[in-house]
C-alpha cells in the first residue's frame, strides 16, 4: 500500500497528467494490474477512470499495435 505510486506522490491521477499515465500502461497499450504497478485500489479505480478519459482526447492509445 505504501508503495503505492499516488499515495507516495501525493497526487490523483488525472488525464492532464497523461506523460505520467504512461508508465501505467503495458508495452501493448494496457492497463498494468494494480498488482504488478502496486498502485492501491482507490487509485487503481481513479487511474482507469484517468486513462479512459485521456484515450477519448486521444492523449492515450487504446491499443498499441506491433510491427
Ligand atoms: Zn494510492
Amino acid at each position: 500500500m505504501a508503495s503505492c505510486y499516488f499515495c507516495t506522490q501525493n497526487v490523483e491521477p488525472s488525464y492532464k497528467e497523461y506523460e505520467a499515465l504512461k508508465k501505467f500502461l503495458s508495452y501493448r497499450g494496457k492497463i498494468v494490474s494494480s498488482e504488478k504497478s502496486r498502485v492501491c485500489a482507490l487509485h487503481q479505480r481513479k487511474l482507469a477512470r484517468a486513462i479512459k478519459q485521456a484515450r477519448q482526447m486521444a492523449l492515450l492509445p487504446y491499443v498499441v499495435y506491433e510491427e
